[in-house]
């Protein structure tokens, strides 16, 4: 419950914070077809990024503090890639690498340059590409044959960044606790291929997240949502049998489960670790009756967004983030019914819950809103 109220707390001052500011960089260009194209920089888990760093006196924070935070920006990327199973179908060369060394000097062995605060003219030339930037990624030289990058992260020195339409706020403020491991995940995003996916770490506007109090939520990829949505993972969610559609929807329940729900029913959905399957469970308050049907899973889609995440270089997994699954229940009396679930998707301004989604005599019945959902 308590999570609950937390994720409620962030709409409502989501809602005030969504003005349009700045966005942040992204390598941007969704017109440019080639193969190459907003994929991956860095592969081969044997093999280790070189960075350095070319560190402003007044960006705001210490060398030492910077470094820390490119650490441990990787090793979320990495705790990411081995939890969600990103590139696990791929062989050990093709799989992204989060290995990390820090060089003491930029000597032009690096493979990633920091600029943190600090500028030249190739920063100046790629950074016409962007408007406004707090932060953003180039990629300036690719090796097609050992799937291998150099390039540069981009930060902008602290309090130097004018908002659009928004004057008297010092930003960015690199002192905030969160604030610059937030923007090297949203760059370092973009190196492993990533577009802007709204919600997420991978949001377009990260002036939002970054004006915003919430050490948690920085510190996290699957900022609001998830980035991409695991499959393999545990879930569970629990609701209420929708108000607006109640009663279309104890009809269909009473043709699912051959019996009439109590007016007090109670909805679970619960997914086990690797199973493809969600158990759908309808019980009352006192626990009186209990039915457990099998949502069984046959598509499992995006739908309304076109963002690619995870992009690889050889293309043969292009990853999007999705939120519809299709699948049916089989009834009590043999019959399937097919069922929806809408999950994991985002108005812009927040996450809606859950909705199970059903059909009565080919009409669309909002079965269930789940108020509480688990990764
Ligand atoms: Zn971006």
């Amino acid at each position: 419950m308590k999570k609950y109220l937390l994720y409620v707390f962030l709409q409502i001052s989501l809602l005030i914070f969504s003005f349009n500011a700045m966005g942040s960089g992204s390598t941007g260009g969704g017109d440019n077809l080639s193969r190459d194209s907003g994929a991956a920089w860095y592969y081969d888990t044997s093999k280790t990024i070189k960075i350095c760093f070319s560190i402003s006196p007044d960006f705001g924070l210490n060398e030492e503090t910077i470094k820390k935070d490119v650490q441990s920006a990787f090793k979320m990327w990495d705790h990411y890639f081995l939890t969600k199973g990103i590139c696990s179908e791929f062989p050990d060369e093709q799989k992204f690498t989060t290995k990390i060394e820090l060089l003491t000097q930029c000597n032009g062995k690096e493979d990633l340059t920091i600029y943190a605060g600090v500028t030249n003219d190739t920063v100046e030339a790629y950074k016409k590409n962007f408007h406004n930037p707090t932060a953003f990624v180039a990629r300036t030289k690719l090796d097609l044959e050992n799937l291998w990058a150099k390039g540069f992260i981009w930060l902008a020195k602290e309090k130097s960044v004018i908002l659009d339409g928004i004057t008297g706020i010092d930003f960015p403020d690199w002192n905030i606790p969160g604030n610059l491991t937030a923007m090297l995940l949203h760059e370092i995003g973009h190196i492993y291929g990533n577009e802007h996916v709204e919600e997420t770490i991978m949001m377009s506007d990260m002036a939002k997240l970054l004006m915003y109090d919430n050490y948690f939520l920085k510190m996290r990829i699957d900022t609001f949502r998830e980035l991409y949505r695991c499959n393999s993972c545990e879930k569970r969610y629990t609701g209420l049998i929708d108000e607006s559609d109640k009663a279309n929807t104890f009809l269909l329940f009473a043709q699912i489960s051959g019996h009439n729900l109590p007016n007090n029913s109670i909805i679970s959905l619960r997914k086990e670790a690797n199973s493809k399957n969600y158990i759908l469970s309808l019980y009352d308050d006192l626990n009186s009756f209990r039915d457990n049907l099998t949502f069984e899973i046959t598509d499992e889609r995006s739908s309304k967004e076109s963002a690619s995440i995870f992009k690889h270089i050889n293309g043969s997994q292009n990853y999007t983030t999705s939120n519809i699954v299709y699948g049916f229940v089989v009834g009590k009396n043999g019959n399937k019914f097919p069922l929806v679930l809408e999950d994991n998707f985002s108005n812009g301004n927040g996450l809606f819950p859950p909705r199970l989604i059903g059909f009565l005599d080919g009409k669309k019945v909002v079965i269930a809103k789940f108020y509480k959902g688990d990764e």
